[in-house]
């Protein structure tokens, strides 16, 4: 089977030979008018399953974090097993029909060594939808009750199990840097990945990204790191920013920016905002550090809209953080960067299976971060690929 004349986004324009379910070659040839884009599925950093999808019930939406915490705290008497799992389904549904083949949820943990029921629903759940998308769980932990080695040990080895990341909420936490080191340490034990929530916030006097970056240069973790928001990196001076960038490049550490929760929640005022909570993504990009995009919260307290889309998300963060074309350049944020965030190695493209490949009728990459085309099919459900 041969789909000819498609862009696969990083390789060019030509023609795309598959043998028994696999790439063969890439013939390159000049553009043409009637191209269509041929790529690897998407890849979701960063999501919350368990809490997608109660906007409709919650009384009090709208304001800063704090606000969205406390509303979404006061949900959780709702979160019974079916509950869960309806909505967490509904949220993979549209994670696959938006193309994506691997994606990371966040779960909220709590404070105990012991796993919370949403944890146990969701483990339930990717090992019912494996079929259709590889699902990792990162548990968002209480930062104090990590402060415990034996409480980050004993979830880190819970983790393990199932192969998640083991994950807290730093903002503006006094004494981190223990509750960190005994994160490092459990991870490394059980040979899982780490992933924050990290500098969520316009304030002065966030150092949060930086703290991880020393803690893992200082222990040496060969695991993925991800560190997601990093709002306060805006407010740093250029040569504070330089400083940090090069510790984050060193330690391998990705960045994930959140653009939907961040431009609804960060740097609220009486009128019209004029800080909007993006992370330093051109700035990160320049320095070497692998940034990512994630679409984050949908449709809850921290959010009342967004999609579980990362290429909306791309969309978004295209438009905010003015990451100007070529686009060739920013897919890596939703596909291979993505993937290695989460500990994946991209596959190469000659050798790889077309289960893993999607296909949209954009003619350019400019059309198909628009979205105007619609979301990607799978390559094997073509009828020219079942040839
Ligand atoms: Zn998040």
């Amino acid at each position: 089977m041969i789909l000819r004349d498609v862009i696969v986004p990083g390789h060019g324009s030509g023609d795309l030979h598959v043998v028994d379910g696999r790439v063969q070659a890439f013939d390159q040839r000049p553009p043409s008018d009637t191209q269509r884009i041929v790529m690897p599925q998407l890849v979701e950093a960063h999501c919350h399953l368990d809490k997608c999808h109660t906007l409709h019930r919650l009384a009090d939406v709208g304001g800063d974090l704090t606000s969205a915490i406390a509303a979404q705290l006061e949900d959780k008497v709702n979160w019974t097993e079916a509950d869960i799992w309806a909505r967490a389904g509904r949220g993979i549904s549209e994670l696959v029909e938006a193309g994506c083949g691997l994606a990371r949820s966040h779960v909220d943990w709590g404070n105990t060594s012991a796993p919370p029921l949403a944890w146990s629903v969701l483990e339930d759940l990717c090992s019912d939808r494996s079929d259709e998308i590889d699902l990792q769980l990162a548990a968002l932990v209480n930062i104090a009750a990590l402060e415990d080695p034996d409480c980050a040990m004993s979830i880190a080895r819970r983790i393990a199990e199932t192969g998640g990341a083991l994950g807290t909420f730093l903002l503006d936490h006094a004494e981190p840097r223990q509750s960190l080191i005994n994160m490092f340490d459990a991870a490394s034990r059980f040979g899982i990945a780490l992933d924050f929530h990290v500098d969520e916030g316009l304030m002065p006097g966030l150092h949060g990204v930086e703290l991880i970056a020393d803690v893992a240069l200082e222990h040496g973790f060969d695991g993925p790191i991800l560190c997601g928001h990093a709002c306060a990196l805006m407010n740093l001076r250029r040569d504070d920013f330089d400083r940090v960038s090069e510790k984050l490049a060193l330690a391998g550490i990705f960045v994930a920016t959140l653009p939907t929760t961040n431009l609804y929640l960060q740097g609220r005022t009486e009128g019209t905002p004029d800080r909007r909570g993006l992370t330093r993504v051109r700035e990160l990009t320049d320095a070497g550090v692998q940034v990512v995009v994630g679409s984050d919260n949908v449709a809850d307290a921290f959010c009342p809209l967004g999609q579980h889309d990362p290429m909306a998300a791309l969309n978004l963060a295209v438009l905010t953080g003015h990451l100007d074309p070529p686009f060739d350049r920013w897919l890596p944020l939703i596909t291979t960067n993505a993937a290695r965030a989460l500990g994946q190695k991209p596959p190469a493209l000659v050798g790889t299976s077309i289960d893993t490949l999607i296909l949209s009728d954009a003619r350019n990459p400019a059309e198909l971060v628009s979205g105007r085309c619609g979301p990607p099919r799978r390559v094997h459900t073509l009828s020219e690929a079942a040839q």
